[in-house]
């Protein structure tokens, strides 16, 4: 993860997003990027202002917003309050404004959104079915990114393709479905989970209290659990669920034909 941006080609990458084309010797040379330099290619072409991180405060977002902090002054920061978060977590918002001194924009779902589904199936209807989490995970989470991403032309995750079978093909840089085809952006697609806590732990970041408790993967309380040592990192998310199901919110829809085990693949158009 060290290479330099003049030995990529950076122009052909500002190409590409500039002109929203499919080259496949682009999309290789934006894949070798490093985090940094993915991080400073997206903010150069797509802007600072119009590119967020959108984040659960999970350690994958606490390195991009160190590296952040480094590049730009005063990122923009999301977070999705869904109302239904752990305490840990949202004392964690506070930890993470003071340490980047940065303003993080919490997130809140639409009340009218919300009572309605809860007045039909119940504060927990999560445990009903997989349609009834799959509506909540739609009206606390996928439905107000939608509305806080109004106006970017981009947006900067965390995913990791190691995370789980669902994201083995999330590029670096590619358009998202979900949210009218603006940029989505993961510098840390390539890194491990190990990689990750290394960063966090040299640099001293911010991180949830409930990682020290076996928490691997943290989203809403009703729907995270501890995960025994060995057993895969997202397995403590919506664990009564089939196993072979996709264990998504719905935040993260890849476009078609992206493939990480094949960089040529990998969509920018
Ligand atoms: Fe609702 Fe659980 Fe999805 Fe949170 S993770 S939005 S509580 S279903």
């Amino acid at each position: 993860m060290t290479t330099s941006t003049a030995a990529l080609g950076i122009d052909h990458a500002r190409l590409a997003l500039h002109t929203r084309i499919r080259v496949p010797h682009v999309a290789r040379t934006l894949e070798a990027m490093d985090a940094r330099t993915t991080l400073a290619t997206a903010i150069e072409c797509i802007g600072r202002d119009r590119l967020p991180l959108v984040t659960s405060l999970a350690p994958e977002g606490m390195v991009i917003l160190d590296l952040l902090t480094r590049m730009v002054d005063r990122p923009r920061v999301v977070t999705l309050d869904t109302g239904r978060l752990h305490p840990e977590t949202y004392e964690l918002i506070d930890r993470v404004r003071d340490r980047f001194d940065v303003d993080i924009e919490v997130i809140s779902p639409a009340a009218g959104e919300v009572e309605p589904m809860v007045r039909e199936r119940g504060v927990n209807l999560m445990y009903r079915s997989r349609e009834d989490r799959v509506r909540c995970c739609e009206v606390r989470k996928v439905l107000p990114l939608r509305r806080a991403l109004i106006g970017s032309a981009g947006w900067i995750t965390g995913l990791r393709r190691d995370q789980a079978t669902s994201r083995t093909s999330t590029p670096k840089i590619a358009r998202d479905l979900s949210n009218g085809l603006i940029w989505k952006v993961a510098p840390l697609a390539d890194w491990t989970g190990a990689q990750v806590w290394q960063y966090v732990r040299a640099h001293g970041l911010p991180y949830n209290a409930l990682h020290d408790e076996g928490y691997e993967s943290i989203g809403c309380a009703p729907c995270t659990r501890p995960v025994a040592p060995g057993e895969d990192e997202r397995s403590g998310r919506w664990w009564w669920e089939e196993a072979d199901a996709a264990r998504e919110c719905g935040l993260h829809v890849l476009a078609p034909g992206t493939a990480a085990s094949t960089p040529a693949a990998v969509a920018i158009a």
